[in-house]
C-alpha cells in the first residue's frame, strides 16, 4: 500500500459510504473527510419508490450510524483543483487531500410542475400526496422508477395513467419480449398505459400531450432518467462526458490520486470490448465504492480492473424483474426458460454469439445461471 495521509470522499450516499468503510477495513489509518450535500445519515434509495411510499421508514444503510470520520454534512463541493490538490466547499472552506473519491451520483431530469423521486424529502412529499388520495395520478416515464410508482399508486387504490415516449416500457433495458410482457402486466394491474407520445406541458389539473390529448391529473410524478452530478468538476481539467471518465481501474483519466464510483462514473468495461458504460444501479455503486477505495490505496500500478457484471431488480404489480449485464448491447435475444404467458421466463441476450445480458421474470435461479455465464463470457446457455 502506498502512503496517503488525507483522503476526501465527495458524496455521502451508497458509493461514498462503501468507500469510507473499505478504506478503514483495508487498514488506512489517515484522515478521511466525507463531504455530502444531504444532511441525513447515508440511506438506501431503492425503498424510496417501494416500501417507503407504503409507510416503511427503515432505509438507513448498514453502518451509516457508525461513521466516526470527519463528516461535512450538508456541504456541497463546488470546485476541484487537482494541481494544488484542493477541494472547495460551498461555505468557502478549502480542504487539501492526497487521495480523492468522487461519488456524487446523479439527479433526476427535471419536468416543470411534476414531482421527482431521488431524495428522502422527495419520497416523503410524494407519500403525503399519495395519502391525500388524488383521484388521478399521472406518471411520466415508464422506466423502473415510474413503473414502481405506478404500481404502488395502484396498490393504494388510485387511478393511474403511465405515459412514455417510447414504443413500450423499458424497451432498451429489457428487450422486445419482456417489454411487451411488462406493458401487458401494467394493463392487467389496472394502469392505463399511453406509449409513443411526449408530454408537452403539465397544466393545472391535467397533462397536455404532444398529440393534443389532455389527461386529467391530480398528481404528476416524473421518472425521466438521471443526469450525473459533475458540474462541480467544471474547470478542474478532469475529463467528463455523461459522467466522470475513468480508467478500468476507476482512476480518473490522467490522475493517480482521484477515483470515481457509482452513478457518476463512466468506465471502459472489459466484458464489453472496452465500451464505456455508466451504470445507475445499487449493486454497481456498492461494489464500485469498495473497489475504487482499494485501488486508491494500492495506486494505479497495483490496481485491479473493475469488471463487475451490472445487475438490477425491480418489483411491479407483484412480479419481480431482474436483469444482468447489458441487454441493450445485444444483436439477438432468445427466451431460454419459461414463457411470458406463464409470467415466468428468462431471456438470454447475445452479441456475436457471446452472452452479454439476461432478463428474468419471476425466475431468480435462471438469472443466477445466466449471470454466471455472462461473467465467464460464455457463448451459449445450455444447462437448464
Ligand atoms: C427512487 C429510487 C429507486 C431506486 N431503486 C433501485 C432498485 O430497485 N435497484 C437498483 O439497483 N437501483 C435502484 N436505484 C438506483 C440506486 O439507488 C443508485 O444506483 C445509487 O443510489 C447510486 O449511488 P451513488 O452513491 O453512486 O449516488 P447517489 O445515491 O446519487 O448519491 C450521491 C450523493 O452525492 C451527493 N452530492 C452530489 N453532488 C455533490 C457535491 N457537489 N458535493 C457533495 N455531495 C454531493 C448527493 O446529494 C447524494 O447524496 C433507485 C434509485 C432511486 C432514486
Amino acid at each position: 500500500m502506498r502512503t496517503l495521509n488525507k483522503i476526501i470522499v465527495v458524496g455521502a450516499s451508497l458509493a461514498g459510504l462503501r468507500a469510507v468503510q473499505t478504506l478503514r477495513q483495508e487498514g488506512f489509518d489517515g484522515e478521511i473527510t466525507l463531504v455530502g450535500a444531504e444532511t441525513h445519515l447515508p440511506y438506501n434509495r431503492p425503498p424510496l419508490s417501494k416500501g417507503l411510499l407504503r409507510g416503511d421508514d427503515d432505509i438507513l444503510l448498514p453502518g451509516a450510524g457508525e461513521l466516526d470520520d470527519s463528516w461535512s454534512r450538508g456541504r456541497t463541493a463546488v470546485h476541484l483543483n487537482p494541481a494544488t490538490r484542493t477541494l472547495t466547499l460551498d461555505d468557502g472552506a478549502e480542504l487539501g487531500y492526497d487521495g480523492l473519491v468522487i461519488a456524487t451520483g446523479a439527479r433526476p431530469r427535471p419536468m416543470a410542475a411534476a414531482r421527482m423521486l431521488r431524495t428522502l424529502e422527495d419520497a416523503l412529499a410524494l407519500r403525503a400526496e399519495l395519502e391525500r388520495g388524488h383521484e388521478h395520478v399521472v406518471v411520466v416515464g415508464a422506466g423502473f422508477i415510474g413503473g414502481e410508482v405506478a404500481s404502488t399508486a395502484r396498490e393504494l387504490g388510485l387511478k393511474v395513467t403511465l405515459i412514455d415516449s417510447g414504443r413500450r416500457p423499458m424497451l432498451a433495458g429489457l428487450g422486445e419480449v419482456a417489454s411487451a410482457w411488462l406493458a401487458g402486466l401494467h394493463e392487467r394491474g389496472g394502469v392505463e398505459l399511453v406509449s409513443g407520445v411526449r408530454v408537452q406541458a403539465v397544466e393545472e389539473g391535467r397533462v397536455r400531450l404532444a398529440d393534443g390529448r389532455a389527461i386529467p391529473a391530480g398528481l404528476v410524478v416524473a421518472g425521466l432518467g438521471v443526469v450525473p452530478n459533475t458540474e462541480w468538476l467544471d474547470g478542474s481539467g478532469l475529463p467528463v462526458d455523461d459522467g466522470v471518465l475513468v480508467e478500468e481501474t476507476l482512476f480518473a483519466r490522467g490522475s493517480a490520486r482521484i477515483v470515481a464510483a457509482g452513478d457518476v462514473a463512466r468506465w471502459p468495461h472489459s466484458l464489453y470490448g472496452g465500451a464505456t458504460v455508466r451504470v445507475e444501479h445499487w449493486s454497481n455503486a456498492n461494489d464500485q465504492g469498495a473497489a475504487a477505495a482499494r485501488n486508491l490505496l494500492a495506486g494505479p500500478e497495483e490496481s485491479r480492473a473493475f469488471d463487475g457484471v451490472p445487475n438490477f431488480a425491480t418489483s411491479v404489480h407483484g412480479s419481480r424483474i431482474q436483469t444482468a449485464g447489458l441487454p441493450h448491447l445485444a444483436d439477438t435475444a432468445t427466451v431460454v426458460a419459461g414463457a411470458p404467458e406463464e409470467d415466468r421466463f428468462a431471456v438470454a441476450f447475445t452479441r456475436e454469439d457471446v452472452l452479454v445480458g439476461a432478463v428474468a421474470v419471476n425466475s431468480p435461479k435462471d438469472l443466477i445461471k445466466l449471470k454466471r455465464r455472462i461473467t465467464a463470457g460464455q457463448p451459449i446457455y445450455d444447462d437448464q
